[in-house]
């Protein structure tokens, strides 16, 4: 099921966008069979389980981690992170930075924007990543990718349009405000039951988990 899942996936997703195979909860099984296809980039939201994973499977998997950060948990997440997509408060952001400078490892970040999903109340305003990308000379040991977002949790499909029209419109504002930011250009919004309608709406890349490995166990 999971070969067919991603085959599927891969010929529906455009090829700049990258695919990013959500694995949190599920067993190192999984995700070796998505592996065996082919599949490289897995992202996973908790620290212990993602240090587990990444310690244990092939060395050439590239780690996303999407979930909230705590400062205490970053010697979990941070030697294995390709990219730590759920940067979401200043505080966050200084503490890898200092975990950066003192491990001489430059850490690719994305900010996580607060627009849709009212269920969860990470991420930051839109005013308050126009703060921080004001700042970035301050965080020598982070590189800015770009922005990480979610929907809103409904089946109002023009909801979710507003909230991925908001995302993408701040994230060219991001980009046009910081030239001087040369590799910031990620955009990682779309999840399994959104990820279409994220193509829209210029994504870099899609975080899908359920309809690759089906429902998670908790
Ligand atoms: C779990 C999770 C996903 C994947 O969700 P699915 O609906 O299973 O595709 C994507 N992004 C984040 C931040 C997540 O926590």
């Amino acid at each position: 099921m999971i070969a067919y899942n991603l085959e599927k996936l891969r010929k529906e997703l455009p090829s700049g966008v990258k695919l990013v195979a959500v694995s949190k909860f599920h067993p190192f099984e999984a995700i070796l069979e998505a592996y065996g296809e082919g599949q490289r980039a897995f992202g996973e939201n908790r620290p212990q389980e993602f240090a587990s994973k990444a310690v244990q499977l092939p060395f050439d998997i590239e780690w996303h981690f999407i979930g909230h950060l705590q400062t205490n948990k970053l010697k979990l997440v941070l030697p294995y992170a390709s990219l730590v997509e759920s940067i979401d408060t200043l505080h966050l952001l200084e503490a890898v930075n200092a975990w950066g400078e003192k491990n001489s490892k430059t850490i690719s970040v994305l900010l996580e924007v607060h627009i849709g999903a009212e269920e969860t109340k990470q991420g930051f305003t839109p005013s308050e990543i126009a703060a921080v990308l004001m700042m970035t000379g301050d965080f020598p040991f982070v590189r800015f990718r770009g922005l990480m977002g979610m929907a809103s949790h409904t089946d109002d499909e023009e909801a979710i349009r507003g909230d991925f029209a908001r995302i993408k419109a701040l994230y060219d504002e991001c980009r046009a405000a910081h030239p001087e930011l040369a590799d910031f250009d990620q955009l990682s919004i779309g999840m399994s039951d959104d990820w279409r309608i994220a193509l829209d709406y210029g994504c870099t890349e899609v975080r899908i988990g359920t309809a690759i490995f089906g429902n998670r166990e908790y």
